[in-house]
């Protein structure tokens, strides 16, 4: 069997193309939806994910800033900053990229994020929602993920779902989602022991490792969707995924490419994320 490959940036484009609407709709009311993106440090892949977010927004028909600030910066200044945009009205999400340096704080910046304005979905309450199906905003990458399967209409009723990787951002919350659909979840570490046996049972197999090639074609049942969330860039500078997607492609009945696959989708999410973020704000202020 040779896989169909999941074309992330046409799901995208068609996926963005509602929440356009739905921006230029809010425009009318005198609302645009605005996103502020934080970025600490010079990390050059951070920059790139962070202008690609930031073009998303121009092309979608939001406004969005970028608070940028040098990777020795106090964390108090950080929380200042956040704290002035949690007040600001323009404002309606606002994303702080991942990593920030060793000597923050992670979670306790991330919670500084006002709820209805945590646009990532990386907030203890979003996060903690998705255990009880109640959410503001759901992370964007998973969330991603589930829109591209339901774009193709995957089944997930009833199938198994296996995630390779558990962080908190995407493996975690890709289990909530896959269980709340009623998939039968299993989460592989690095510790599995035989994580052949596993993914071989999959019929949706997310991988999210960070671990170029991990997954490859005897380790992948016949048929399945396989999900490659993972980005790495080879010392040649080329990026792939952590799927093997040549030998994958010969077993899989779905497969997504790195780049083109979920990338596209989690910068959709956070627009959609953003939308709604400003829509609620809109309707706030009509009561
Ligand atoms: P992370 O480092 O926080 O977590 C990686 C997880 O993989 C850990 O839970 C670890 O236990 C597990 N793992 C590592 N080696 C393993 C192995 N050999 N077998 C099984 N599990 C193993 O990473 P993350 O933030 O979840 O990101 C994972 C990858 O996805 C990275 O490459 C990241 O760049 C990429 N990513 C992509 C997007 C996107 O939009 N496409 C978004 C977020 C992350």
């Amino acid at each position: 069997m040779t896989a169909q490959i999941i074309d992330g940036n046409a799901i995208a484009r068609a996926t963005r193309a509602q929440w356009k609407d739905r921006a230029e709709i809010l425009a009318r009311r005198g609302v645009t939806p605005g996103l502020a993106v934080v970025l600490v440090g010079d990390n050059p892949a951070s920059r790139v994910y962070v202008r690609g977010k930031i073009k998303a927004c121009a092309e979608t028909g939001l406004y969005s800033e970028l608070h940028e600030f040098p990777g020795d910066v106090p964390q108090a200044t950080v929380f200042a900053r956040i704290q002035a945009l949690a007040a600001d009205p323009k404002i309606h999400g606002i994303l702080v990229q991942l990593p920030l340096p060793p000597y923050f704080d992670g979670n306790a910046v991330l919670e500084a994020v006002p709820v209805d304005k945590d646009v990532d979905g990386f907030h203890l309450y979003n996060l903690g929602g998705l255990v009880v199906g109640h959410t503001l905003f759901p992370p964007c990458t998973p969330a991603g993920v589930m829109r591209m399967l339901d774009y193709l209409q995957l089944p997930i009723e009833g199938q198994n779902a296996v995630i390779v990787g558990r962080s908190n951002i995407v493996g975690k919350p890709m289990a909530l989602m896959l269980l709340a659909r009623s998939a039968t979840v299993s989460v592989c570490t690095s510790r599995t022991r035989d994580l052949t046996q596993y993914t071989r049972l999959a019929d949706i197999l997310v991988v999210a490792t960070g671990k170029a090639g991990l997954v490859t074609g005897p380790m992948v049942k016949e048929g399945a969707a396989v999900i490659d969330v993972g980005i790495n860039r080879l010392p040649d500078g080329k990026l792939v995924g952590d799927v093997d997607f040549a030998s994958v492609r010969e077993r899989a009945g779905w497969i997504t490419p790195v780049p083109g696959g979920v990338g596209p989708m989690t910068i959709t999410m956070l627009l959609a994320n953003t939308v709604q973020a400003a829509e609620r704000y809109a309707d706030s202020k009509r009561r």
